[in-house]
């Protein structure tokens, strides 16, 4: 049976399309989680009526990079990686990951993409490199009973790190694979999940975490394998690491990654805060994108990304919350504002900050493109029903509605959004995610990351 729904006369609608479009009291018809029609009075014989009279309408966000397993490692000053270089910090964070267990990866991946709907995320990537003895290979089965069981459009990054301590990596041997064994679990999870078709719900990406926790074959390999697959490659670049690889390969990390072939439209890197002016244009030119994370970047006080610059030579920008343990948080809509607010921030030296319609662009549209979902990050016929409504009918959004494109970044929004709605299913609504008991679950996730995570936090972690 066909689901049809009619969204009402929405005040405003930010479509975010080629020409910037914004409707006003318009309707959208959906069928079969599409957007097939916009426009005034439109029929609504047999459809499911949405009243938009009170709210603005926006392209679902696009989260282009997170690690929904340190959800449950929130708010550890002990660990607190401000306060030390990212080596060191991964060297004392690693020790706790190690513990984490499938059930841990089930009840923080749900508490992450909990957080990430009701702030208007549609659509998720996670790097997903926590291997432990305890989760075994399932921590991606995992997340795709996680997102199944809230609705969200999910693709799992497959990460993995192979190299040993004794070799110079952070990992610790519970935590290492081989390369055999990451890629033919890659390759498992490809054929149960990976859906190339336009609005699939599920992907996968081969992403190892980071060239200097890895063999170089590792991503020699994975570079091949992931073209045999036609599935995207993932990893961190330009975070701190550029000093060891020079040490140990005599180049920056981009330029190994290029002399390996870990470039093109099919490969995206989180960060890049080290990235020289003219590593810009090499991404550029090879159409890499950058998920750019404003969070831990201003947590750990690292160089802001100089997006105008990045913009002019035509680097493919998204946004990305980054992992719990950097950000403590999965609101990307927080994210949003954070990154706008670090533009402004180093304005006067960059040449004008971005506007913070053009963020939300990178959030949406900058998501769709970066993740190769061009049915995605915009709202127009033919495109995929994902999008979120913001009740703007409230006191403290009161003398901001003349610029619907510009309050998201501009003004932020306190709370959860009002509606998200996902492949044309409402997904969250009036504070509640339909058909599922959110307090249940959060009893048992507290109760999980109580007996198993909190014995191994480091003393000192309550001040
Ligand atoms: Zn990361």
């Amino acid at each position: 049976m066909e689901n049809l729904v009619l969204i009402r006369n929405a005040k405003a609608i930010v479509t975010c399309d080629a020409t910037d479009r914004i409707l006003h009291d318009t309707d959208i018809k959906i069928e079969d989680g599409k957007i097939t029609d916009m426009g005034r009075n439109l029929v609504s014989d047999g459809c499911e009526v949405i009243d938009g009279s009170h709210a603005f309408v926006y392209p679902g966000l696009i989260n282009t990079h997170h690690h929904f397993f340190q959800t449950f490692v929130r708010n550890l000053m002990t660990v607190d990686y401000p306060n030390m270089l990212v080596v060191e910090w991964l060297d004392n964070i690693y020790r706790i990951f190690k513990e984490i267990d499938s059930d841990v990866i089930y009840y923080s991946s749900l508490t992450a993409m909990a957080d990430l709907i009701k702030h208007g995320c549609t659509c998720a990537f996670d790097h997903q490199y926590c291997y432990t003895r305890k989760t075994g290979v399932q921590p991606v089965d995992r997340q795709m009973e996680a997102a199944n069981l809230l609705g969200l459009r999910y693709h799992a990054g497959r990460g993995c790190n192979t190299l040993p301590r004794s070799k110079g990596s952070t990992i610790p041997d519970e935590m290492l694979e081989t390369t055999d064994g990451f890629l033919t679990d890659c390759d498992r999870l490809i054929s149960t999940y990976h859906d190339p078709k336009p609005f699939g719900m599920t992907r996968i990406v081969v992403a190892p975490c980071q060239p200097i926790n890895s063999y170089d074959h590792t991503f020699i390999e994975s570079v091949a394998f992931a073209r045999e697959k036609h599935v995207h490659l993932h990893t961190h670049l330009g975070e701190g690491e550029n000093p060891i690889m020079v040490d140990r390969y005599g180049k920056r990390t981009l330029h190994w990654c290029e002399d390996i072939g870990f470039v093109g439209p099919d490969v995206w890197f989180a960060h890049g805060w080290e990235l020289a002016p003219e590593e810009h244009a090499s991404l550029a030119a090879h159409g890499s994108g950058i998920s750019h994370c404003p969070a831990p970047a201003t947590l750990g006080g690292f160089p802001i990304l100089d997006i105008p610059s990045m913009l002019r030579k035509g680097v493919g920008l998204s946004l990305g919350c980054d992992g719990s343990a950097t950000n403590d948080s999965s609101n990307l809509l927080d994210s949003l504002r954070m990154a706008y607010v670090m533009q402004a921030f180093h304005s006067k030296s960059r040449n004008g900050a971005p506007s913070p319609y053009e963020l939300l662009k990178i959030a949406t549209m900058g998501g769709a493109r970066t993740l190769g979902r061009e049915e995605l990050g915009s709202l127009e016929l033919g495109k995929a029903a994902d999008l979120f409504l913001i009740d703007v009918e409230k006191l403290e959004l009161c003398g901001t509605l003349h610029d619907p494109r510009n309050l998201l970044a501009r003004v932020g929004v306190s709370g959860p959004v009002d509606l998200t709605m996902i492949a044309g299913k409402v997904v969250w609504s009036h504070g509640q995610f339909p058909h599922v008991d959110e307090h249940l679950l959060a009893k048992e996730g507290n109760r999980i990351c109580t007996e198993r995570m909190a014995p191994h936090f480091p003393m000192g972690s309550i001040v």
